[in-house]
């Protein structure tokens, strides 16, 4: 009989420092101790990622895409290479690899590259030596060798396409929570764990705001039906499983409560109301690579209407600059924005059969004094545009009144 194969992830905060990273070593043996073979994906510890954003940043406001994916990848390195140690020095064979040295190959787009190939023979072969494989998480190489990122919250995507390339019998992903909550668990003490979710519930969740796990890891996991276990580094307490659907999970109306404040609304003031004037407006962002979210036009009662929509912050600047150019030579008025906003959210795969959720959602909102600046929905979201301070009041208003407190 085949060995069983462990794709495991350990979190920033799981290999923060070098007890921490002891720490990860054991449990990783203790997968080997039961004759199973590991492949441990890394991230960077603690703040690591954020820090060196930062050092970036004091640099230059603006820093190349390419040069911040080498400054980026470093952090994971560090990470895989103490662990490897880690697992040596308690009498494990163990080797640490960079995404460049086990043929993660993926595309050009610095900072949010997506992963074309995995070439998994050197993984497969240093197993074959009865190796423990560490591999660094969040990066890879595109065709002509240059290091790429694939996003922040990328090590996730590592280990799922990981999973999937070494066809391994369990993804683990190990983080500082013990698993999926049905909101963050840091913000609502009352927050409960989920069980079980679908990887339309969880992609949905973690594309607006949870950022337990990262959406791109969840549409490969989704893609090969590749179930996940989020689980607690410090506990041996089962987690949340991530899995296809069931008729069961489809009868909660909502799963969770999400927030995201990394967006910013821009609004063109005066658009000349004619067709063809959003198209010119949107494609010129796209191509500069800005992923517009939520998108509102007004009904125009006088030819012209005003246009909004969000962009992540970290994109603000550029967008800006963009849309002012475009204003001009479609003569619009005033460009405005506002970085003081917050996406707030219900996720759940019952929304597909139940009524009546959005306007309790819009009821919850209006009762505890919080306006609404832009809604959008989809087929098992809706979500809400408020003023940024009014997060916590709005989430932990949802959350009760939704009776996720209650849930087992
Ligand atoms: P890691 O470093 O392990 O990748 P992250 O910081 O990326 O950890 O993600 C874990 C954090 O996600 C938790 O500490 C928690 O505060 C936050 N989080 C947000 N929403 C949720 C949720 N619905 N369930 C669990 N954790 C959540
Ligand atoms: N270190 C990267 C980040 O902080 C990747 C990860 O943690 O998954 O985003
Ligand atoms: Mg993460």
């Amino acid at each position: 009989m085949s060995k069983r194969l462990v794709v495991q992830k350990f979190g920033g905060s799981s290999v923060a420092d070098s007890e921490k990273i002891k720490n990860v070593a054991e449990r990783i043996a203790s997968y080997k101790n039961h004759r199973q073979d590991v492949v441990a994906v890394v991230s960077a510890r603690g703040d690591t990622t954020d820090e060196l954003e930062q050092l970036a940043l004091e640099i230059t406001n603006d820093p190349p895409e390419r040069e911040m994916d080498m400054l980026m990848a470093t952090g994971e390195q560090i990470s895989c290479a103490l662990l490897a140690m880690a697992v040596k020095k308690i009498g494990y064979d163990a080797i640490s690899f960079t995404g460049s040295q086990v043929g993660i190959k993926t595309d050009r787009t610095h900072t949010k590259a997506r992963i074309l190939s995995i070439d998994a023979r050197r993984i497969r072969k240093a197993l074959s030596e009865n190796k423990i494989v560490i591999v660094a998480g969040f990066q890879g190489t595109t065709h002509d060798d240059e290091i790429t990122t694939l996003g922040r919250g990328g090590s996730d995507l590592t280990a799922v396409a990981l999973a999937k390339a070494l066809n391994a019998d369990v993804c683990e992903i190990y983080t500082d929570v013990k698993g999926i909550y049905t909101t963050d668990p840091r913000t609502v003490p009352e927050a409960k764990k989920i069980n079980s979710i679908t990887f339309d519930e969880m992609l949905e969740m973690a594309s607006l705001g949870a950022q337990v796990m990262q959406a791109r890891s969840i549409e490969v996991a989704k893609k090969y039906n590749i179930p996940i276990h989020v689980r607690s580094t410090f506990s041996k307490e089962e987690g949340t499983m991530i899995v296809k659907g069931s008729d069961k999970m489809e009868s909660i109306s909502v799963r969770g409560v999400t927030c995201n404040k990394s967006e910013a609304k821009i609004t063109i003031c005066d658009v000349p109301d004619r067709p063809g004037v959003a198209a010119k407006i949107f494609t010129e962002i796209s191509k500069a690579g800005i992923n517009v979210d939520t998108i509102v036009q007004n009904v125009s009662h006088t030819k012209q209407t005003d246009i909004s929509f969000t962009v992540p912050k970290l994109s603000l600047n550029k967008a800006l600059r963009i849309v002012r150019g475009i204003a001009k030579k479609i003569n619009a008025g005033n460009v405005l924005f506002d970085n003081n906003i917050a996406r707030v959210s219900i996720v759940g795969s019952g929304m597909r059969s139940h009524h009546g959720i959005a306007a309790k959602m819009f009821r919850v909102l209006a009762e505890n004094k919080v306006n609404i600046e832009m809604i959008s929905t989809s087929e098992i979201s809706i979500s809400c545009l408020i003023n940024r301070k009014l997060t916590g009041k709005a989430v932990k208003a949802l959350h009760k009144r939704f009776n996720l407190d209650k849930v087992a």
